[in-house]
């Protein structure tokens, strides 16, 4: 995805581009050319109501409960025969031959004088104004019964549409439908009711390079997720999702898969393909399903410029960034609001709160900029909006963001320290027990699978967690970091007021696709010698300021081989370059050399331990932690770390 406008090349295919609109502008030009409203209504039966909208007020059609019933087991009694009544002084009554259980129909009369067992739910009898509890009675032989309590007209019963009166209004035009609602539907014996019909909206994905989930991923593909999120994200509001799954970039198939979409659904939403590839067709079918079309194509928005919205023959048609996070953002900024009046669902109810930003946020003007954020509880007691986004391309943002903060377009940074409104993507927020941040190691997921407690984990780096921990920001701070000078681990990177919880060693080393034999067990100065010496042996490396980049620096000592320049930030990274064969060598941790099935030759250890604050803010999360690192020993072992005994006696 290219955010370029034009070129001396652009030509047709930019046409729609050179008139980037506001998302103001882009939102009330769409609303102007849809003029969106509920696509009418349908008939549905109670049993498949939930979720629905009601299309018009429900008026109950009959009285609840339908008869005078009693609510207590006892007696059905004229009230003035048992004036005065009390345990000293009961009074006698004569049982009528009778029993009035729930659902029978009373056959006899009560008279004056007389009294008929009743069950709660019974009918009351004609005659009868008042119930007497069983508790306050005592029957003399077949016949006979005493009172014992004097009752109130009226009492001990539940009058007929005393719950819910005939003719009363008991929904309104809009509700939406849960368990509550159809309690009510049920109790007044609805058996259905007219909902707004669910907008069919198709989804379709595009792209060579996308695989279904739940298939075998292939060389250079990738997974399609936007289809599979955008359909959640209509069914969450009130749509009826049509999965089409992804189609190739070839103009043919596209254009017949968008013309049958768009000919069975109420709308259409696609994703890929809007920008200025080779491959980018999409937007210039759109055109032709239908006028006025194209409505604006180019939204100042980040992520999400090449957002694409049209409107042919009364359908919304979306085409929406094929980058993940921007897909859903401009989906659920812009799109949802209206798919939700086409479902005849009230606006979208956000809840937004304010925190406190802890790092600076810069923007690019005249974009409005949607930024992801974590929250946690900030020392000053207010909530601190730690940003989490990686880039358009990252997923995983969205598992660690509780919601994202608006930067308008005409600012062009939030320093830090800024309170900021933040829109929160779940109305429920849940803050965890223990916030991560620092060093990310596969080795800690095994550590938080013992926890009974909640963490959340956000990489920053060794020295952003040890930042945020400074700041109390976070709880602990997972940090490899080596003073040059003495080659120790992480305690000379301790500020005043932290302790280290020992972690454990990463064994870092050579990593090599099995059975190459300038690596296969040889010395590693041998090795790397034999890879210096190949000039068809390409490497990768590690970015500056890592510590494998130190240890790399020291193997080459100042040569740079081809491949040098290729600095990914990960040791799956390097692992994944040399297992698909982009690089041949490169230096990564054992665990990750072990799942990638790749030849190690080892160097040495690392310490990767933990930072902790020595009055930390959450003691009781925190020894949870200890011990359910204690417990992941073994499992630690078995995916190829190192123990940390030598340094923990050590200290
Ligand atoms: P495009 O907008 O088609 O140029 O795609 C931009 C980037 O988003 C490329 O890296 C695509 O592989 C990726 N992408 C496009 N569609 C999807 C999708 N449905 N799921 C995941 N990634 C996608
Ligand atoms: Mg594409």
């Amino acid at each position: 995805m290219s955010d370029t406008l034009s070129g001396p090349s652009a030509g047709l295919e930019q046409e729609q581009f050179l008139r980037i609109l506001t998302r103001e502008e882009a939102i009330s030009a769409f609303r102007a050319a849809l003029q969106p409203q509920p696509l009418g209504s349908e008939k549905v039966p109670l049993a498949a109501l939930a979720g629905r909208v009601l299309s018009a007020d429900i008026a109950a059609p009959v009285d609840t409960p339908p008869f005078d019933r009693s609510v207590v087991d006892g007696f059905a009694v004229r009230a003035a025969d048992v004036v005065g009544a009390s345990s000293g002084m009961p009074i006698r009554l004569a049982l009528n031959p009778e029993v009035i259980a729930c659902g029978t129909v009373p056959g006899l009369t009560v008279h004056a004088g007389t009294a008929t067992p009743i069950s709660t739910g019974g009918p009351v009898p004609r005659g009868a104004d008042a119930i007497v509890m069983i508790e306050q009675t005592e029957t003399v032989g077949e016949t006979g019964l005493l009172v014992s309590r004097a009752v109130a007209p009226g009492q001990n019963i539940a009058f007929a549409g005393s719950d819910i009166a005939q003719g009363q209004t008991l929904l309104r035009r809009g509700t939406m439908i849960g368990a509550r609602e159809v309690a009510m539907l049920a109790a007044v014996g609805l058996g259905v009711v007219e909902v707004w019909r669910k907008p069919r909206v198709a989804v379709l994905s595009t792209g060579d390079e996308l695989v279904q989930p739940g298939e075998t991923l292939r060389p250079a593909a990738v997974y399609d997720s936007n289809g599979p999120t955008v359909a959640a994200a209509l069914e969450e509001n009130g749509c009826l999702a049509l999965r089409l799954g992804a189609v190739a970039d070839d103009p043919e198939q596209l254009r017949t898969a968008m013309m049958e979409a768009f000919a069975t659904a109420d709308a259409l939403i696609l994703s890929g393909g809007t920008s200025k590839g080779a491959g980018d067709l999409t937007y210039r079918i759109v055109g032709d399903l239908g006028a006025p079309g194209i409505i604006a194509h180019g939204v100042a928005l980040k992520p999400g410029k090449p957002l694409c919205l049209a409107v042919c023959d009364g359908k919304p048609v979306v085409v929406l960034p094929g980058f993940p996070t921007s897909a859903m953002f401009t989906f659920h900024d812009v799109v949802v609001p209206f798919l939700r009046i086409l479902a005849g669902l009230p606006e979208r109810e956000e809840r937004a709160l304010t925190a406190r930003l802890p790092v600076s946020v810069s923007s690019e003007l005249g974009r409005t900029e949607f930024v992801m954020v974590a929250l946690s509880q900030g020392t000053a007691g207010g909530l601190v909006a730690q940003p989490v986004g990686k880039g358009s391309g990252a997923v995983t943002a969205f598992s660690q963001a509780d919601g994202f903060l608006r930067v308008e377009a005409l600012v062009e940074s939030l320093p830090a320290g800024t309170d900021v409104e933040v829109t929160l993507f779940t109305p429920h927020l849940a803050i965890p027990d223990l916030v991560i941040m620092g060093s990310h190691c596969v080795g800690l997921d095994a550590v938080l699978a013992r926890m009974t407690g909640t963490a959340r984990v956000l990489a920053t780096g060794s020295l952003g967690g040890l930042a945020a921990l400074r700041r109390g920001e976070c709880d602990i701070a997972p940090i490899h970091l080596m003073a040059p000078e003495s080659g120790v681990y992480n305690t000379p990177f301790l500020s005043a007021g932290m302790r280290l919880l020992p972690g454990w060693m990463r064994l870092q080393g050579l990593v090599f696709r099995a059975g190459d034999a300038r690596f296969e067990r040889r010395p590693i100065a041998e090795a790397i010698a034999a890879a210096l010496a190949d000039p068809d042996c390409i490497m990768v490396n590690r970015n500056q300021g890592a510590g494998t980049r130190t240890l790399i620096d020291g193997l080459l000592a100042g040569q740079r081989p081809a491949g040098y320049w290729n600095q990914p930030r990960s040791h799956n990274a390097v692992a994944a370059a040399v297992a698909q064969g982009r690089a041949d060598w490169g230096i990564a941790i054992r665990p990750v050399a072990l799942a990638q099935g790749l030849g190690f030759l080892p160097l040495g250890v690392e310490h990767y331990d933990f930072a902790v604050a020595e009055a930390p803010r959450n003691m009781a999360a925190l020894a949870e932690f200890e011990r359910a690192l204690a417990e992941a020993v073994p499992a630690l072992l078995a995916l190829g770390f190192e123990k940390q005994t030598l340094l923990s006696e050590a200290r």
